[in-house]
């Protein structure tokens, strides 16, 4: 056995956070179940013990598969083919790259060899902003997307492409697909995608980060609505798993991007604590099992309320708001309004019950 150090490249939080997720994934097909991840500003070291085998069967299973699902797609070009192509199908905003992204994909996929994520890769392997190496591939917004400061237009777009190897692009992907959960709205020519992903704030263990991607893996759900608010995502998502994680060290990363027109951008982006947010939905669990059900509902809302009064939950659980009467005073409202108030309305209490309990518990 020997101790293996990685570090994920330094491409920025959100691209970090997101080749650290594809690294726990590559691991658990390695049989790797136990790793110390550390943070390092925006970046991650992983220790563990174990010598990667190139032919670990689980692990050539699993790559089989992902290939499979872009060979199929792109001889065939059916979305619904795979829950793989359909996340990534989702979570892009740019309809004319999509062949390219699953070729791209595809292609590396078959180049990978064993993972090599030494602490300087970034400059072995000439990546970054206007890179222009003969093998670096072009990351796109949904998986590169930068505090906001990173737009792109028709015009624009050459001159502040990311650029990594196939490795960093396939890592990337690994943590798109497994780790991170994609919520798209579609308003006429408006479509913004907002995804959530979770990192340690200092330290954790591999395996909470793994527990975590059951909630994670395939995840995405894409909606006729207005923008839905960066908070209301988290809270929406965690409502359906298993809610009985430790995530005391753990920090969901929230980020959204938006196509108007021909115009594409990533707005704005959040790092939150998770402990209150579980802890919220596993106590309304508890005494309302249709929970899922009514945040499904809540979520679809035409109107907006809906989404709002997620967010302003999830607001209240982060920051802890003591002023839990003006949430209570919406959801009255939007109950007394909303098609399905009587559901709703026989759950309220309940609701700003816990609510008030978790928040005050800060
Ligand atoms: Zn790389």
């Amino acid at each position: 056995m020997k101790n293996m150090e990685v570090y994920t490249p330094g491409h920025g939080l959100i691209t970090d956070s997101l080749i650290l997720q594809g690294i726990c994934r590559y691991l658990a097909w390695h049989s790797v179940y136990d790793a110390r991840i550390i943070r390092i500003g925006d970046r991650f070291k992983i220790n563990f013990q174990h010598d990667l085998r190139l032919t670990d069967t689980e692990y050539t299973e699993y790559f089989e598969n992902l290939r499979l699902a872009c060979q199929t797609y792109l001889e065939r070009q059916q979305i619904n083919s795979s829950q793989i192509i359909e996340k990534i199908y989702t979570a892009n905003i740019n309809l004319p790259i999509f062949k390219r992204w699953l070729n791209q994909l595809l292609d590396s996929l078959n180049k990978i060899s064993l993972m090599d994520f030494s602490e300087n890769h970034k400059i072995v392997k000439k990546e970054g902003r206007n890179a222009k190496g003969k093998n670096l591939i072009t990351l796109y917004l949904p998986l590169s997307s930068v505090y906001g400061k990173y737009v792109i237009t028709n015009y624009r777009s050459s001159q502040t492409n990311y650029s990594v190897c196939d490795q960093c692009f396939l890592f990337a992907n690994l943590g798109l697909i497994y780790g991170t959960t994609v919520l798209r709205s579609n308003k006429g020519d408006k479509s913004s995608v907002v995804f959530t992903t979770f990192l340690p704030q200092t330290e954790t263990q591999l395996l909470d980060l793994l527990l975590l991607q059951r909630l994670t893996e395939f995840a995405h759900h894409e909606f006729l609505n207005s923008d839905v608010p960066l908070l209301a995502c988290p809270l929406y998502f965690l409502s359906f798993g298993e809610t009985m994680i430790s995530v005391e060290n753990i920090q969901a990363l929230i980020w959204r991007i938006e196509k108007n027109g021909n115009f594409q951008r990533s707005l704005d982006v959040s790092l939150i604590r998770l402990d209150k947010i579980l802890e919220f939905i596993s106590a309304v669990k508890l005494q309302i099992p249709s929970w899922p059900k009514i945040v499904n509902k809540i979520i679809q809302d035409k109107s907006g309320d809906g989404q709002i009064i997620l967010s302003d939950i999830a607001e209240a659980l982060v920051f802890g708001t003591r002023d839990t009467y003006k949430i209570i005073r919406r959801l009255v409202s939007y109950v007394m309004n909303g098609e399905e108030k009587d559901e709703i309305a026989k759950v309220l209490d309940k609701v700003t019950l816990t609510l008030e309990r978790t928040t005050k518990e800060q």
